[in-house]
């Protein structure tokens, strides 16, 4: 399975400049690229060929005076740009084909100078890690890495990247064998909420980190700083430099915080399991604030990069699923609640429930039930299910609830419940 390991870089004044060039490169090689496409599309040609597309934006322009300024940089990364705008243009074609699933993705656009992200990929014979522990990248020279973790082997590629803060990353791909955790016997649902981050069917609460909201609250100031500047003048250029650092501030802190608590997760419990909640909807909606903050959809992308490493399972039940409704204990359905009931008794057995726990113990339930349902048995350990996992069937408790008539969120809706 291919990681990715990150780690800060700090090149010179005079590397950056270097960087800099080849960022440029890189881009107007992909534009040139995407433009010949649409070009050959326009006119009625077939397709272009990878392979004639580099010799004509960059072997044949190296030679033009307009494009000479290609040759000073290396070639690999340029390369490297024109099988990113393949892979772009894959995902687009397979996206309208519906071999891909998720969002649907648009036709690859042209990459601008002003874009928040600039980057530059090398493969193999491209970058070298010294023995010094510097970074060595072909035609830039030797650059300071912050090797704040190992690397666990020889990576295939680094992709260099400068973000809106102005910081610069290092980005190794490596390939690594799943590495199975003793099996553990612990099993777990876990309820997303907005009071506190989310809540697991053993009881852990875990809260959104203090920390977190400091560092918003920083960002905020920044942010109303900046919208007090004068277009176009020195300050506020300044200004939005300051709000993309606190911003970078934030997405770090977020992250590493995220990291620690799925990684607790998964060394713990043999199984996860989440309600499939549609992040992308919600976020268009009035909480969009909360969700965004919640970061939940990269949570549970950790949870699933993590389990397929380490030999764990994740379970995805489906988000129409009444799980703020059923009773944990006797299965009753009690309807739905408002948002700020955070605590109710069940109307035939009387158990008093806290709202977000006993939601987690049903997704524990739906989950493991789900599982045992699954055509050809149990899911293999570090499998992750896919996104669009099947719904809870009959034969769990669920098998008196009246149809819901929710649709969900992608293709094909949901069966009745
Ligand atoms: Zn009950």
């Amino acid at each position: 399975m291919h990681l990715r390991y990150s780690y800060r870089i700090y090149p010179t004044a005079g590397q950056r400049a270097v960087l800099a060039r080849a960022f440029g490169c890189a881009r107007v090689v992909y534009n040139d690229a995407l433009a010949a496409r649409k070009e050959a599309r326009k006119a009625g040609q077939p397709y272009p060929r990878s392979t004639d597309l580099q010799k004509l934006v960059i072997t044949a322009a190296k030679k033009t005076p307009e494009r000479a300024w290609l040759a000073s940089v290396g070639v690999d990364p340029l390369i490297q740009s024109l099988r990113d705008l393949d892979t772009a243009y894959r995902n687009f074609f397979d996206s309208v084909s519906g071999k891909r699933a998720g969002r649907p993705v648009g036709l690859p656009r042209f990459k601008s100078k002003r874009d928040n992200r600039q980057s530059l990929r090398f493969t193999r014979n491209g970058f070298r890690i010294r023995s010094n522990g510097k970074l060595n990248l072909a035609k830039i020279g030797d650059v300071r890495v912050k090797w704040s973790r190992n690397l666990p082997v020889d990576p295939s590629s680094v992709t260099i990247v400068l973000d809106a803060a102005g910081r610069y990353h290092a980005g190794f791909v490596v390939d690594v064998e799943p590495e199975p955790l003793p099996e553990a016997s612990a099993e777990v649902g876990i309820d997303l909420g907005l009071t506190t981050y989310a809540v697991l069917s053993d009881g852990t609460v875990i809260d959104n980190p203090r920390f977190l909201r400091r560092a918003e609250k920083k960002l905020k100031a920044a942010q109303r700083e900046l919208s007090r500047k004068a277009k176009g003048s020195r300050n506020r250029a300044k200004a939005r430099i300051k709000v993309a650092k606190a911003h970078a501030k934030v997405a770090d802190t977020r992250m590493d915080w995220l990291h620690k608590q799925t990684t607790r997760i998964i060394r713990e419990t043999q199984a996860v399991y989440l309600e499939d909640l549609n992040v992308r909807g919600l976020a268009r909606g009035p909480l969009a604030k909360s969700v965004h903050d919640a970061g939940w959809s990269t949570f549970r992308r950790l949870l699933e990069e993590k389990a397929a490493r380490y030999g764990r399972t994740i379970g995805i039940v489906h988000r129409a699923f009444p799980s703020s409704q059923l009773c944990s204990a006797c299965g009753h359905r009690d309807g739905p609640k408002p948002l700020h009931v955070r605590e109710w008794a069940c109307g035939a057995c009387g158990v008093l429930h806290d709202r977000d726990l006993n939601a987690a113990r049903n997704i524990l339930a739906a989950g493991q039930a789900d599982r045992l349902n699954a055509p050809g048995g149990p899911v293999r350990p570090g499998v992750a299910i896919p996104r669009q996992a099947r719904p809870v069937e009959r034969g769990t408790r669920l098998g008196d609830l009246q149809p819901t008539g929710v649709r969900a969120a992608g293709a094909g809706g949901i069966p009745r419940l």
